[in-house]
């Protein structure tokens, strides 16, 4: 089972990572996808340390929306900060999270675009796949990621909690999207309509930790382990059976990051097996 999004790099895990990892470890959890915010020399630094001694770990580089404040106008410097970046860490797979934040809006609409544009087209140079984060924002943020060209580019838009209408013009775009721990809230409903038609190839599940819990674990710390929870959550509302639910979504993200790891010989290809 591979937890698709998780922030396992935040200081918030430092103190007691040994015990995340085993939690992960004894849940089932054979990968995950770390996001990294490559402006954190902090964060890529723990990144780099994770991905040494856990041979499952990938990870993903990006300059989120919220933070493409500190790039406005000079775009050009997000793109140096991920391509440092991606040099550093043998286990980056993928550019990401990218993307648009329309529901908090912690930097201005221009200079989200811009970074984020910057950053697709970067991915379409490197032939990376992108993690998608689209808040209120994902017909705009798949409208830009295909004016970019970046349906050249395998992606997952994680977190997805926008319209069946904007999962549908996804899906036909062919990019997968990434469910948490949404899935076993009581108001996650129009999140189960949209997993309910979507086709399993284009599932993943994912933690976001140390962020959105899934019950009954909601309101704490959320790590890699609770990826087990969503799988089951995942698999009730598609009516599969869970290790139908771990096979499909564990391939799935095998077939995204493949490029990526035949682009890069330090990566251990064991999960594209
Ligand atoms: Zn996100
Ligand atoms: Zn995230």
């Amino acid at each position: 089972m591979i937890d698709s999004h998780c922030h396992l790099a935040d200081e918030v895990f430092a103190a007691d990572i040994d015990q995340v990892l085993a939690r992960a470890r004894d849940a089932g959890v054979t990968g995950a996808l770390c996001i990294v915010d490559a402006g954190s020399e902090a964060e890529l630094t723990r990144a780099g340390a994770l991905a040494a001694r856990w041979p499952g770990l990938r990870v993903s580089v990006g300059v989120h929306p919220h933070q493409a404040g500190r790039y406005a106008d000079r775009p050009g410097e997000a793109v140096a900060a991920v391509e440092r970046a991606l040099e550093t860490l043998p286990a980056a797979v993928a550019i990401g999270e990218i993307g648009l934040d329309y529901y908090y809006d912690f930097s201005p609409v221009a200079a989200q675009q811009d970074v984020f544009r910057a950053q697709v087209r970067l991915a379409r140079a490197r032939r990376l796949p992108v993690v998608i984060h689209a808040r209120d924002a994902d017909d705009a943020a798949l409208d830009l990621l295909l004016e970019e060209g970046g349906g050249e580019v395998d992606g997952i838009f994680h977190c997805y909690t926008g319209t069946v209408e904007a999962a549908e013009r996804i899906l036909a775009a062919g990019y997968s999207l990434g469910f948490t721990g949404i899935v076993t809230f009581p108001r996650g409903q129009n999140v189960r309509d949209v997993l309910a038609r979507t086709p399993l190839d284009r599932v993943l599940v994912e933690t976001d930790s140390p962020y959105l819990a899934p019950i009954p674990h909601r309101g704490r710390r959320n790590e890699p382990a609770l990826v087990a929870e969503v799988a089951r959550a995942v698999a009730d509302v598609l009516g599969r059976a869970l290790g139908e639910v771990v096979e499909a979504t564990t391939a799935n993200f095998a077939r995204i990051t493949r490029a990526a790891i035949a682009r890069n010989p330090l990566v251990d290809n064991g999960l594209s097996r």
